[in-house]
C-alpha cells in the first residue's frame, strides 16, 4: 500500500471522518418518485450514529421498516436534490429510531447519493427542554402575578371595611363586671349594652383557644389586668369569642388596666374579628405552596440545562453568547434563592420544624453570623463591625440554628437597605436572664405607619419596594416566627431617612460569665 496513493487517504478519511456518511443509490417508481435506496457503501461511524448495523448492500426500507411512513420529507428531500443536482443540508427526526440528525448531502451523480450525517439528538433534547422549562416557568410567574394582585386587591378592600366597622370595646370594674360596651362589640358579639351591663365579661363572653379548649377565666387577659400581673397584653396569637349565638369568631386585641392613684379600679378591652385576616393568611399560605411547589421543577431544571448546555458549548460560542448564558443562570439562581426562602417560610409555618437547643458562645455566634453575611456585604459595598469582646464569653442555650438565622435576616436586611459605604454595627448587651442583639444601621429607614407590618408574609414598605425592587417580604415573618419558637422578642427603632435598629431579645438559660 503506497502512502501517495490517493485513494488510500481518502479511505482512512471515511472511516475516521466523526459524522456518518453513506453513498445509495437511489430506486423510483414509475411516477419518478423516489420510493427506496441501497447503500452502496457507508463508514463505520454511519453505522455507530445510527445504530444500524450491516447495511451495506440493503436497501433503507429494509434496515428501517417504518421509514417512508414517518418521514416522507426525507425521500422528497433525496428524490429533489436527483431532478435539481444541488446540494442540501436539513435537520431531521427519524422516529423509528427517535434520533435527530443534522444531514448533509448531495447527488455527485444522477441516480446515486451521499449523505454526511451528524446525531444532534442530545443538543435538540436539551434545546426542547430548555425552551419547555422556561416556557412553565414563565406561566407560573403570570399566575403568580394575577394571583398576587387579587391578594392585595382583596386585603385593601377587607381593611377599609374591617376600620369602617371599629373595635369592639368593654370597660369593666374592679369587680371584672361590665361599665359599657361600643356599638361595635354589640354587632361582634351579638349582645346589647341593657342585657349585660353589670355582669361578668369573661361570663358573659366566653373564650376559647385555637384548638377549641374554654379559656379558665382566671387565664384570661381582662382577669389578669385586674390583678396587676401585666399592664398592657396583646396578643399576637389569635383566641376565639363565642357570640350570643353560640357561634364563635376569632379575635385579637389588647387589654390595659385603669388606675386611679395607683389603685386599678377597672379595665378595658379593645379586640376585633380577625376572621378576614385569617383568610388572607391562609390564602398567602396557599399562594406560597402554589408558587413554591410549581417553580422548584422548572426553575431546577433550567438551571441544569443551562449547566449542561454550558459545558456542551464550551469554546464554541463568542463572547456576547456566553454573557446571554451566564445571565440567564444568574437570574435562575435569583429565582431558586426566592422559590428557597418560600419552602423554608411554608415549613416552618407548617410547624415541623424541632428546637435543638445547645450552648453557644457569643463569640462563636458573632463570628458565624459576620462570615455568613460577608459575602453579601462585601457585593454591596457595606462594611459590618460585628465587635462582641465585652460579652465573647456569655453562653445562651437555644437553638443556635434558629438563633443565627434571625440575626442572619437582621443584617441582610440591614445590609440591603443601606447605601454604599455605610457602617452596620451588630453587639450585644446582657440583662439579667437575657441578651439583648441588636442590629443598627444608617440606612433608609421605614416609615412609622409601616412599622407595625413589616412582619407580615410578603410586606415589602414602600420606600423598600422602591430602594431595592427584588425582595420577597418573607425574611422578617420567618424570623419572627422563629423568634416565637426560641422565646425571643423583636424589638424595632426607626427613622425614615436616618436607619433602623432591629433588637432580638432571647433568655440565656445559662451563663458562664
Ligand atoms: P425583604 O427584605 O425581602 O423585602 P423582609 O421580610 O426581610 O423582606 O423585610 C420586610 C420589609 O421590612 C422590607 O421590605 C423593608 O421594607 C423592611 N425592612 C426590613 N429591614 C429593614 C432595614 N434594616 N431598613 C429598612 N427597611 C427594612
Amino acid at each position: 500500500m503506497k502512502p501517495e496513493d490517493p485513494s488510500v487517504f481518502y479511505e482512512s478519511l471515511f472511516d475516521n471522518m466523526l459524522d456518518g456518511l453513506a453513498y445509495c443509490q437511489m430506486i423510483f417508481d414509475m411516477q419518478g418518485n423516489l420510493i427506496d435506496w441501497i447503500h452502496l457503501r457507508v463508514n463505520k461511524n454511519y453505522e455507530n450514529l445510527t445504530g444500524l448495523k450491516n447495511v451495506t448492500g440493503k436497501k433503507i426500507s429494509e434496515i428501517i421498516p417504518g421509514i417512508r411512513a414517518s418521514n416522507p420529507e426525507l425521500f422528497e428531500i433525496y428524490g429533489r436534490l436527483y431532478l435539481t443536482g444541488k446540494s442540501k443540508r436539513f435537520e431531521i427526526y427519524v422516529k423509528p429510531l427517535s434520533m435527530w440528525f443534522l444531514v448533509s448531502a448531495y447527488s455527485p451523480q444522477k441516480g446515486f447519493f451521499v449523505a454526511v450525517l451528524q446525531n444532534i439528538t442530545d443538543r435538540k433534547q436539551i434545546e426542547e427542554d430548555l425552551e419547555n422549562a422556561r416556557t412553565a416557568a414563565k406561566n407560573v410567574f403570570e399566575d403568580l402575578q394575577v394571583e398576587k394582585e387579587a391578594l392585595d386587591n382583596t386585603k385593601a378592600k377587607d381593611e377599609a371595611i374591617l376600620s369602617g366597622i371599629g373595635e369592639g370595646l368593654v370597660a369593666v370594674d374592679k369587680e371584672g363586671n361590665i361599665l359599657f360596651i361600643s356599638k361595635a362589640f354589640e354587632a361582634l358579639t351579638g349582645w346589647g349594652e341593657k342585657e349585660i351591663a353589670g355582669k361578668r365579661m369573661v361570663e358573659v363572653v366566653p373564650q376559647e383557644d385555637e384548638a377549641g379548649n374554654l379559656v379558665p377565666p382566671q387565664e384570661r387577659a381582662i382577669t389578669q389586668a385586674l390583678v396587676g400581673t401585666t399592664t398592657t397584653s396583646s396578643s399576637s396569637s389569635s383566641w376565639y369569642y363565642i357570640r350570643k349565638d353560640k357561634t364563635r369568631f376569632p379575635a385579637s386585641g389588647i387589654v390595659t388596666p385603669v388606675t386611679l392613684d395607683g389603685k386599678i379600679i377597672g379595665a378595658v378591652e379593645v379586640f376585633r374579628d380577625i376572621t378576614k385576616e385569617k383568610e388572607i393568611d391562609r390564602m398567602k399560605t396557599e399562594f406560597l405552596a402554589l408558587a413554591s411547589h410549581q417553580l422548584r421543577t422548572p426553575l431546577s431544571g433550567i438551571k441544569w440545562f443551562v449547566e449542561t448546555l454550558d459545558r456542551k458549548i464550551l469554546g464554541t460560542v463568542n463572547q456576547k453568547q456566553q454573557e446571554y448564558l451566564d445571565q440567564i443562570y444568574q437570574l435562575n439562581e435569583r429565582a431558586l434563592k426566592i422559590v428557597f426562602d418560600m419552602l423554608n417560610a411554608l415549613r416552618i409555618e407548617g410547624g415541623d420544624v424541632a428546637m435543638k437547643t445547645e450552648a453557644i458562645s457569643l463569640a462563636r455566634l458573632a463570628r458565624d453570623v459576620s462570615l455568613a453575611t460577608a459575602p453579601v456585604a462585601e457585593q454591596r459595598g457595606v462594611r459590618l463591625h460585628a465587635d462582641v469582646k465585652n460579652l465573647a464569653t456569655t453562653v445562651v442555650e437555644t437553638d443556635a440554628e434558629m438563633l443565627r438565622s434571625i440575626l442572619e435576616t437582621f443584617i441582610v436586611n440591614a445590609i440591603n437597605y443601606s447605601e454604599r459605604g455605610q457602617d452596620i454595627f451588630f453587639d450585644v448587651t446582657e440583662e439579667t436572664g437575657s441578651v439583648v442583639f441588636s442590629v443598627k444601621d444608617s440606612g433608609i429607614g421605614i416609615p412609622n405607619d409601616e412599622q407595625g407590618r413589616i412582619f407580615e408574609k410578603f410586606y415589602r414598605a414602600s420606600n423598600a419596594k422602591k430602594f431595592k425592587p427584588d425582595g420577597t417580604g418573607l425574611g422578617l415573618y420567618v424570623a419572627s416566627m422563629l423568634a416565637e419558637k426560641i422565646g425571643a422578642k423583636i424589638l424595632l427603632e426607626s427613622e425614615p431617612g436616618k436607619g433602623s435598629i432591629f433588637y432580638l431579645r432571647v433568655p440565656k438559660l445559662k451563663s458562664t460569665t
